[in-house]
């Protein structure tokens, strides 16, 4: 079982990313989602549709309040993002694995 995190605006609301996800919960492994957004002063529904659909728990579900994200990540063996900068951040990528998932591809809808 691994414990896998993603980024949810332009890398978990993409169909073949949630089909990913998917299948990572059906295999039994963790998955939870890691976004820079606040949890308060914005309108999260998107995210909420989109865990309940695939089966992600609430409460797997991180808001760094516009902190950086490398520190919310420790502890987990992957993490899928679109952002090409934050495994330079820190010391993330020493010790965890960033997947970037390309902005330029489009999902197929
Ligand atoms: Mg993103």
């Amino acid at each position: 079982m691994i414990n896998v995190s993603f980024d949810f605006d332009s890398t978990l609301d993409r169909d073949e990313v949630q089909e990913l996800a998917q299948h990572l919960i059906e295999g039994g492994n963790n998955v939870w989602i890691t976004t820079t957004r606040s949890g308060h002063k914005t309108d999260n529904s998107d995210i909420l549709d989109v865990a309940h659909r695939i089966g992600i728990p609430m409460k797997h579900i991180r808001f760094t309040e516009h902190q950086n994200k490398a520190k919310f990540l420790f502890g987990f063996d992957f993490h899928f993002d679109d952002d090409p900068y934050l495994r330079n951040r820190n010391d993330y990528e020493r010790e965890q694995r960033v997947y970037r998932i390309s902005r330029s591809s489009k999902s197929k809808r």
